[in-house]
């Protein structure tokens, strides 16, 4: 059995027209910014890495701390993390890959392909990237420290990556077996509790038709709505118990 908890490293204002599809509404809303830590098997496995705090800075994050100082918190030394699960290449999700210098990375292959390919060059997309970041896939990979992932894949026993796309080409969320059940970590499949629940993708998007797929199948993994994480939702600090300032304990 495992223990999740979710480490918050920042926080965005934004509005809800940005987040959920076709909405006109510009009623302001806060992006919070999660990594996530799951204990409890042979070895601690990390989901995301965060950002660095250039680009914390340049991207405007309010009350930035280190996912890396997060991650200690709990008693883990972020040169030590040996595991970490990209669910995919955003800058808020991957630029803080050099904050884990021990870490395998698991994404998934198509995730890979699609930054390097003939798309991410167009700015709607290329404003989600950290180029660099990006660049330094190459590299790691050549020192054995990328893991490509085609679907689905067991990291241990109880705890799987799916991919799902949708949001991203190769986006893929987490489950994971608690002592509650079987809990879903979506990060950006569903940003906000109201897009999987209500089937409203958000407005960044590779494909509309696997965004969709993607509400049914983190429905399908959990079972129950209660045992589904959001990726940047404040409400995940309410359905679930915090613990201290930034640490939500998920089971
Ligand atoms: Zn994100």
């Amino acid at each position: 059995m495992y223990q999740i908890y979710a480490l918050k490293y920042g926080e965005r204002e934004t509005t809800a027209c940005n987040f959920f599809y076709r909405e006109t509404s510009h009623a302001p809303l806060t992006l919070d910014f999660f990594v996530w830590l799951i204990l409890g098997g042979p070895q601690p496995v990390l989901v995301d890495t965060g950002c660095c705090a250039e680009d914390a800075a340049q991207r405007g994050l309010r009350n930035f701390v280190s996912p890396a100082a997060m991650v200690e918190r709990l008693g883990v030394k972020a040169a030590e993390v040996p595991i970490a699960l990209v669910s995919h290449l955003h800058w808020d999700h991957w630029a803080g890959h050099t904050l884990f210098p021990a870490a395998e990375f698991w994404i998934q292959a198509s995730e890979v392909a699609f930054w390097t390919g003939p798309v991410a060059r167009y700015e709607a997309y290329k404003a989600l990237a950290n180029a660099p970041a990006l660049g330094s896939l190459v590299t790691l990979n050549y020192a054995n420290r990328i893991r490509l992932v085609d679907g689905e894949c067991e990291i241990f026993p109880g705890l799987r990556v799916h991919w799902v796309g949708g949001h991203t080409a190769g986006l893929q969320i987490v489950s994971v077996e608690t002592a509650r059940g079987r809990v879903v970590l979506t990060s950006d499949a569903s940003h906000f509790y109201r897009n999987v629940e209500r089937y409203q993708p958000t407005q960044i998007i590779t494909s509309l038709p696997q965004m969709l797929a993607g509400f049914d199948t983190i429905h399908a993994l959990a079972g129950d709505p209660a045992r589904i994480v959001a990726g940047h939702d404040p409400e995940v600090a309410a359905r679930f118990k915090p613990l201290e300032t930034g640490i939500i304990q998920i089971a």
